[in-house]
């Protein structure tokens, strides 16, 4: 009788453990400044032409995502802001070395300019951005790519297919492929337990009207997966209510809490 009343007890504790709401992470998200730049002619952020001749000012953000079972950082900035970006992580008390992750949207110098300082995280990448950044033309950039060049040989966690990859197991914290500007251009989704679900989108859109205009770079390397991404991230903040942030875009960056403030 006893071992069947805690036979009970062990089956009702386990069902409630399993119906209660999951209780979110508490997880934190630091938007770093990792430069700016100027582009005086956008033209090549529209294929429609819709930019030519106008001047756009860019922000180049970096972002750490803490959650209790580790430490990602998501797109390393430009190479020149190598020292603003771990300034800022020793603000808070971390090196590389503390990074247990580290994950890029797409492997153009402004998001892994300074991923070679993070060989002692694992990188969290789609295998055909893998190829593309350790193709033969992208070696023939001996400055850009010294500046990464040492992933090649660094742990590596590949996201299947379509994804996402889970990066901590709970649903928190995932990276989503959203293929077309690069051949394994990624999105990543951080559900804040207070500010709820963050989709930090790379480079789908540069200049702020592109989202809702739906243009296309013209230096994307897949015109119609781009538009399919569109659609699939488009779909996904729909379905989370996710606040959307264009990576580039000033506002957007602007309107997170500024370093060392995180969004909670
Ligand atoms: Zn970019």
């Amino acid at each position: 009788m006893i071992l069947r009343t805690l036979m009970m007890a062990a089956a009702a504790a386990v069902g409630l453990a399993a119906a209660a709401p999951a209780t979110a992470a508490d997880v934190k998200l630091y938007a770093l400044d990792c430069g700016t730049f100027a582009v005086p002619d956008a033209d090549m952020f529209a294929d429609d032409g819709a930019y030519k001749g106008r001047k756009v000012e860019m922000v180049v953000p970096c972002y750490l995502v803490r959650h209790p079972k580790g430490d990602l950082v998501w797109d390393t900035g430009v190479p020149e802001s190598q020292e603003k970006l771990l300034g800022q992580l020793k603000a808070l008390g971390l090196t590389p070395k503390d990074v247990e992750y580290v994950s890029v949207s797409h492997s153009h110098f402004d998001h892994i300019g300074n991923a070679g300082q993070f060989t002692g995280s694992a990188w969290i990448v789609d295998p055909d951005e893998k190829a593309y950044a350790f193709r033969p033309q992208a070696r023939t950039n001996a400055a850009q790519f010294a500046r990464y060049s040492a992933l090649e040989n660094a742990k590596t966690i590949e996201v299947a297919g379509e994804g996402p990859h889970d990066v901590f197991g709970d649903g928190s914290v995932q990276v989503i492929p959203a293929p077309g500007h690069t051949p394994g251009h990624t999105v990543l989704l951080v559900r804040l337990p207070k500010a709820g679900p963050v989709l930090l989108t790379g480079d789908l859109w540069h200049v702020a009207e592109s989202r809702a205009a739906k243009r296309v770079p013209r230096f994307n390397v897949d015109r119609a997966l781009t538009l399919k991404s569109y659609d699939k991230v488009e779909a996904l903040a729909a379905k989370e209510k996710a606040r959307v942030v264009r990576q580039h875009v000033p506002e957007d960056f602007t309107s997170l809490p500024k370093f060392p403030e995180p969004l909670t």
